[in-house]
């Protein structure tokens, strides 16, 4: 089904003689105040700087937060530097060059995941070219959207469990999200049971057990979850699990998010097909940058499926300003790149009351900071 445009996001015009003269990669780590797992308190994000013919210097982000952060960068410095140079500086045109020739090394992942950095660049290129935010560039549908409180909280001790979801509250989140899948599911239970008697019966709970189930541990404990009025259990097997998927997707009472580990259009157009999805998340580093974000947005609402993107709110809040339909804005605790001291310059986007707006910097109007990776 092809939708009319308008109920897909605005068509950007991005066309530009300027070509790719060079680029320039970073690494960067950072510490984190309320880290994801115990033993990794570090997150890693590589700056990618594009210098483009006509003077225009666009700055992207490859983020790789716990895996994967020299890889990513070897291959930008590498294989993705000596294609680019010298091509259009044209997001739209240069993507599927670029992935068609990175192909071998694999459709998505660690490929994608790199050329988010040039994708991204390249974005906030073409929005400093025309003196457009990136909103505005594609094409503005609203001026603020929601934003949930995500909790990445699976090693709280109950008590901090519960402090969270008191300031979620305060913070003014109509919905959050918390993480299941202790290895006893009564624990879990309890846990959800403790953050619903915090946030009362009027605010959205969502939980995501991080792909830790198989088929029957899910069914199992999604059946005695189901009684805290959930509004979606995310990545409840493995996302590589799409048979897995299908089946779950057939007996399951609460909606299945899915998509942060999906990293190409093609992947999330298997699960819709499966079926096994009810709300796409893409990440917009992890499925390639800003380019193909859009494509999958597009697929998301000829299918009719809602669409809430993975993390990175600086950049996931300005793309839902695009959307057709309406969607909220992960926010993690003390993670965002503004949080972590990430940014050299003013975050792009402000959350007040639960509630995004933007700020209207030209481009993606992410400055990372410059120094090198150990900083402290
Ligand atoms: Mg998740």
């Amino acid at each position: 089904m092809t939708l009319p445009t308008d109920q897909l996001h605005g068509a950007a015009d991005t066309r530009t003689d300027a070509t790719v003269v060079g680029v320039t990669t970073t690494p960067l780590t950072a510490s984190m105040p309320r880290p994801w797992v115990p033993d990794a308190p570090w997150l890693h994000v590589i700056r990618v700087e594009v210098e483009c013919s006509d003077g225009t210097v666009g700055s992207g982000l490859s983020w790789t937060p716990t895996i994967g952060a020299a890889a990513v960068r070897a291959l930008i410095d590498t294989d993705i530097t000596t294609f680019v140079r010298g091509r259009s500086a044209d997001p739209q045109h240069l993507w599927p060059e670029l992935w068609r020739h990175l192909h071998e090394a694999g459709g998505g992942g660690v490929t994608t995941i790199a050329m988010a950095g040039i994708d991204t660049a390249l974005w906030d290129a073409a929005g400093i070219r025309r003196t457009a935010s990136l909103v505005d560039l594609i094409g503005r549908r609203r001026d603020s959207v929601p934003v949930y409180g995500s909790g990445v909280n699976l090693h709280y001790p109950l008590d901090e469990l519960v402090a969270q979801a008191e300031r979620w509250v305060a913070a003014g989140y109509d919905a959050v999200k918390m993480k299941v899948g202790k290895p006893d599911i009564a624990e879990d239970v309890d846990r959800v049971a403790a953050v619903r008697d915090v946030i009362g019966r009027d605010r959205r709970l969502r939980i995501d057990a991080n792909q830790r189930w198989d088929l029957p541990t899910a069914q199992a404990a999604i059946d005695r979850l189901s009684e805290f009025d959930l509004d979606w259990i995310e990545e409840p097997l493995r996302a590589d699990d799409t048979a897995g998927y299908r089946h779950l997707h057939g007996s399951c009472t609460v909606p299945i998010a899915l998509g942060e580990n999906l990293h190409t259009v093609h992947r999330f157009r298997d699960l819709l097909d499966a079926p096994g999805v009810d709300i796409v998340q893409p990440n917009v580093v992890r499925v390639g940058g800003i380019t193909p974000f859009l494509e999958i947005a597009d697929l998301a609402a000829e299918r009719d499926v809602p669409l809430a993107p993975h993390l990175l709110p600086e950049l996931s809040g300005q793309l839902a300003m695009v959307l057709a339909a309406e969607t909220e804005v992960e926010a993690v605790e003390e993670a965002d790149l503004t949080a972590l001291g990430l940014l050299a310059g003013p975050a792009p986007v402000r959350v007040d009351s639960g509630r995004l707006t933007t700020t209207g910097a030209p481009g993606c109007g992410i400055r990372l900071v410059g120094s090198p990776a150990g900083r402290s």
